[in-house]
């Protein structure tokens, strides 16, 4: 790889590098003023997989690809010496944020964001310390908070407008990076737009942000960060709504049941419907996980979220769980419940589960054995369709409820990212010369899983005996070892 591989676009102005996010698993950008030297950076997810495997990213195990990644990225800057580099974070993803230790450790760095992101990058950090302790204050990073709104930095040779952006986290910005010479790029975060209900007004602003960056002169290129993008319009955390209503008020569900909800922590949105339909139905919600805790507990600061209401009454037993985990991700609330080793999780068998958040495609096999595996622990599981399908679960199972058929129409996970019909109305809105869009494609139609009438397998047989569930466990425990994932834990039997 060299340095020409990084660059996705090149005028006499400006170049634009960019890793390949898709090998790399990250995503970082970085705008060349080529009379001056200067830089600026969008995003620095650089060590994301050494973060994705829960390692410790302040001694990175970086990916070859990385690390030549890492080297062209350095060498590139270095060249120049710019000082103090300004880099613009989009959002605190960790495929956005999760090299910023390292570079700031290479760089004097002055990093600008919403508050939000830096509560992420923050938290991010902790965690991380918390993981090992030799760690100390060896990197100072210097962040400006930029308010979430509409505003300008004039940064040398650029000046940026930034603007709020719907994405499946709050706070996220997208950019108007622009030059003293006439330069004029947009810089789209992920986005999508179809806003969540907690947060009404944001998908107008997005499109204001966007018009009005192009009023007067049309952009000289456009950057849509979604270069995966699938067909269709993303759904609104909102569709969550009506099938847990629907669960909430089946016969079938237990007295004194709990609803297991396991999706990415930053989807802030999601906890508050959650929250919104627990007060409403005198459940309690309980978030489950580190991660889900302290975003809830975040977002509750923030006043996005309702205050739990105290429910005195005997009668209101019931609990809504959102946990971690849905991906099998180490360390997770919902893979710990499994091997019985979570902390504030574990799974009864009067326990629903509810998979409110798609499998991620390359974590369609470690899941899935996951899901089928709590399958057999719970008393229903309810999913959409297309999920089921997904993980090959056989919808005859009398524990399966489509939550398709609960709502009598399709339902849809949504996922964080934007898809190709989100990208097609933006395009409409961002008039670029010479068709400079960058992030318009689509990758190929996703193949429709094979029929969902999958025999039963000997995995979907329910647990009777005790000895069966510690097999089960024990199982589940070496398989997680085998792909080397996590640490062997304590088990509570
Ligand atoms: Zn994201």
């Amino acid at each position: 790889m060299t340095e020409q591989d990084l660059i996705i676009y090149e005028n006499e102005l400006i170049r634009i590098y960019s890793p390949n996010i898709h090998k790399a698993g990250g995503t970082i950008f970085i705008y060349l003023h080529k009379p001056s030297g200067q830089v600026i950076i969008v995003d620095c997810g650089i060590g994301f997989s050494a973060h994705k495997m829960n390692k410790d990213i302040t001694k990175p195990d970086l990916t070859e690809m990385e690390l030549v990644i890492m080297r062209l990225i350095r060498d590139l800057i270095r060249r120049r010496n710019p000082k103090p580099i300004d880099a613009l974070l989009t959002h605190g993803h960790f495929d956005h944020i999760a090299g910023v230790e390292i570079l700031s450790r290479e760089f004097e760095m002055m990093w600008h964001g919403s508050p939000t992101t830096e509560a992420m990058l923050n938290r991010s950090r902790h965690a991380n310390k918390r993981s090992n302790e030799e760690i100390k204050e060896n990197s100072k990073i210097k962040f400006n908070p930029l308010k979430a709104e509409y505003g300008t930095l004039n940064l040398g040779k650029f000046v940026i407008k930034y603007f709020p952006t719907v994405h499946s986290i709050p706070e996220t910005l997208s950019f108007i990076v622009e030059t003293i010479d006439g330069f004029k790029g947009l810089h789209m975060a992920e986005f999508r737009t179809k806003e969540c209900s907690l947060f009404p007004g944001l998908s107008d602003k997005m499109f204001r942000g966007v018009t009005a960056g192009a009023e007067g002169k049309e952009y000289d290129v456009v950057l849509f960060d979604a270069l995966r993008s699938e067909p269709g319009i993303s759904r609104s955390e909102d569709t969550i709504e009506k099938p847990i209503e629907k669960i909430l008020t089946s016969p079938d569900f237990p007295e004194e049941g709990a609803l297991i909800l396991p999706f990415i922590s930053s989807k802030v949105g999601q906890i508050g419907i959650i929250q919104k339909i627990a007060n409403r139905h005198g459940c309690t919600m309980f978030p489950a996980g580190r991660a889900m805790a302290e975003m809830t507990a975040y977002a509750r600061s923030k006043g996005w979220i309702e205050e739990q209401i105290k429910f005195t009454d005997k009668k209101f037993k019931r609990l809504l769980i959102p946990c971690t985990g849905s991906q099998n991700e180490p360390g997770a609330a919902l893979p710990r419940a499994l091997e019985g080793s979570a902390r504030d999780l574990c799974l009864v068998p009067t326990d629903w589960l509810f998979m409110v958040q798609c499998i991620i495609p390359q974590y369609k096999d470690t899941a899935g054995e996951m899901y089928r595996n709590i399958l057999r622990r719970c008393n229903r599981f309810v999913a959409g369709y297309s999920d089921i399908k997904h993980i090959g679960l056989h919808t005859g199972n009398n524990k399966v409820i489509l939550a398709d058929k609960l709502i009598g129409e399709k339902f849809e996970t949504s996922s964080g990212h934007g898809r190709l019909g989100d990208q097609k109305l933006l395009k409409a809105a961002a008039p670029c010369k010479n068709n400079n869009y960058i992030g318009y494609q689509c990758e190929e139609e996703p193949t429709e899983p094979a029929d969902a009438e999958v025999k039963p397998s000997e995995i979907e047989k329910p647990i009777t005996t005790k000895s069966e569930l510690l097999t089960l466990v024990d199982n589940y425990i070496t398989s997680l070892n085998q792909r080397n994932m996590a640490e062997p834990r304590p088990r509570i039997y």
